[in-house]
């Protein structure tokens, strides 16, 4: 009898087969139309950027190719569409892994109360998350504000997470399908101007490209993650954030992968790596419990925070001109490949925020637009960590020099010469402060600061006194 039963499965931020807890469910319970919806209501507030409608365009292509095809794509609001669909395809139920942004829940709950009272079964599940916020608290009853007892022993305390779920081994698709159905072209998700073709070099989406991504880290790079994180023209770092952002990788399989692999025994690597997992499982927490943390300062005590407005400023960080050749590498590493090294996101952040004095929302914007794994949990949380307005944010007085910093991550100028080529012939002890080569060496390579290279568009120990400053206000607000 169950197998007659025809039921929805609303692929959202779960792109992928294995792991799936609403699709094994679904399968379960009879057959399956799968289903992705562009929901024009909530990008109406918030658009997504232009690197993950790249992602999202490519991850789509490669579901429905594990799904046989059988991909129903929509656009249109989701709190009318998804009634409707179950009305004309005939469903019994509808099921989804949840999301967290708060419009999200909002919309979500609003399409349940709708589906109770047409009388359709409808259930959610959790899929990308190891520890649901609402899940976690102090013995008080209180919320954890600070990373560190919020993971050791919030989390680590609490139930283990769930263990994956293989993929489904066979899956009955129904054959209905919509009127509204419509190409996956038709999302016009791809950009009109090629500025994408390094992305196309970087990064092959889809679940498939995630595990294989997976493995090789777990082979070749976990048990020197922890000294090697922080070099940025190295391959360090899992690289997984884009595949975690848009679920063709649960951070449930990535937790176990770990642990199955090094039996449990972890090290020092092993642990710092899985609590860089835990950071985003932190964000997710303070965007539940603080909705507007896109929007607001998490801290009242920057309500009135002597933000400057500077927009040749803005665009030479922007466009990668800055003079500072660390940051002038990582805003193009952002534009060329849609992604940047965590140690240089700190990096450029803190030069807006503080050499700069630039509004921390102006960088979450634009990294919202250009990161293939902008997350709204993990971009506010990360941005507000280094302006300091943030929970457990970075201190007021840490002004990363960047000179500093790229040379100790950069002792070479690896990094810099691959997205700054202009710089490629400076000896390295003049690659993060060209501005400091004597005219002979700048003669010999032939590079003139303020036409081949900016010079820098502020200075750094007086921008650092002028931050310090401005920051130190926020020391005795009271809101
Ligand atoms: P790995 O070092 O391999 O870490 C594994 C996973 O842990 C990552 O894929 C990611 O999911 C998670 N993770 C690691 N560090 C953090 C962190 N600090 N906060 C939250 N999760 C973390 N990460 C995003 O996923 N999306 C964003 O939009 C985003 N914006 C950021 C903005 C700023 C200003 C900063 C400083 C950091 C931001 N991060 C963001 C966090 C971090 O930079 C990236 O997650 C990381 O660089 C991704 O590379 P990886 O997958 O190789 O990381």
């Amino acid at each position: 009898m169950l197998k007659e039963h025809t039921n929805i499965v609303w692929f959202r931020h779960d792109l992928r087969l294995s792991d799936n807890p609403a699709l094994c469910a679904a399968i379960k319970a009879g057959s399956v139309i799968p289903i992705f919806i562009y929901d024009t209501a909530v990008y109406a507030s918030t658009e997504l950027g232009g690197a993950s409608k790249w992602w999202l365009h490519h991850s789509l292509t490669q579901l429905n190719e594990a799904l046989n095809g059988h991909l129903q794509i929509f656009k249109g609001d989701a709190k009318t569409l998804l009634p409707e669909l179950i009305n004309e395809l005939g469903c019994e139920g509808a099921y989804w892994n949840r999301t967290y942004e708060p419009e999200k829940i909002a919309r979500d709950k609003k399409i349940k109360a709708t589906l109770k009272e047409q009388g359709t079964y409808c259930e959610s599940f959790n899929g990308s998350l190891l520890w649901e916020p609402w899940t976690i608290a102090k013995a008080d009853g209180d919320r954890y504000k600070v990373f560190t007892p919020y993971y050791r022993k919030g989390c680590l305390q609490a139930p283990a997470p769930r263990y994956p779920l293989s993929a489904p081994s066979n899956i009955h698709f129904s054959d209905v399908v919509s009127e509204a159905a419509i190409a996956l072209e038709a999302l016009e998700l791809l950009p009109t101007i090629p500025w994408d073709k390094g992305f196309y070099q970087q990064w092959q989406s889809g679940e498939q490209a995630a595990k294989t991504l997976l493995s090789e880290f777990i082979e070749k790079a976990a048990q020197a993650y922890r000294a090697d994180r922080d070099t940025p023209s190295i391959k360090g770092t899992s690289r997984l954030s884009p595949y975690l952002r848009w679920g063709e990788i649960s951070p449930n399989q990535i937790w176990y992968a770990i642990l199955d692999h090094f039996g449990g025994a972890t090290d020092d690597s092993i642990d710092t790596y899985l609590s860089e997992i835990g950071w985003r499982e932190f964000s997710y927490y303070m965007l539940y419990h603080f909705p507007q943390l896109q929007t607001q300062n998490y801290s009242p005590k920057f309500a009135h925070f002597p933000w400057q407005e500077n927009q040749g400023h803005l665009q030479a960080w922007q466009n990668g001109q800055t003079g500072i050749p660390i940051i002038d590498a990582g805003m193009r590493e952002l534009w060329q490949t849609g992604y940047m090294h965590n140690r240089v996101r700190m990096v450029v952040g803190s030069f807006l925020v503080k050499n700069l004095l630039i509004d921390w929302r102006e960088g979450e914007r634009w990294f919202w637009d250009c990161l293939c794994d902008a997350d709204m949990a993990s971009n506010s949380a990360s941005w507000q960590w280094v302006a300091g307005c943030g929970s457990d944010a970075a201190p007021y007085f840490r002004v990363f020099n960047p000179v500093l910093q790229g040379e100790k991550f950069d002792k070479q100028g690896t990094y810099v010469k691959t997205y700054c080529p202009e710089l490629s012939r400076l000896p390295d002890k003049y690659i993060h402060k060209p501005w400091e080569a004597p005219q002979n060496i700048m003669d010999a390579i032939k590079l003139k600061l303020g036409s081949d290279y900016p010079r820098p568009i502020v200075d750094l120990k007086q921008s650092r006194l002028r931050a310090l400053d401005a920051f130190a206000t926020t020391k005795n607000a009271t809101n």
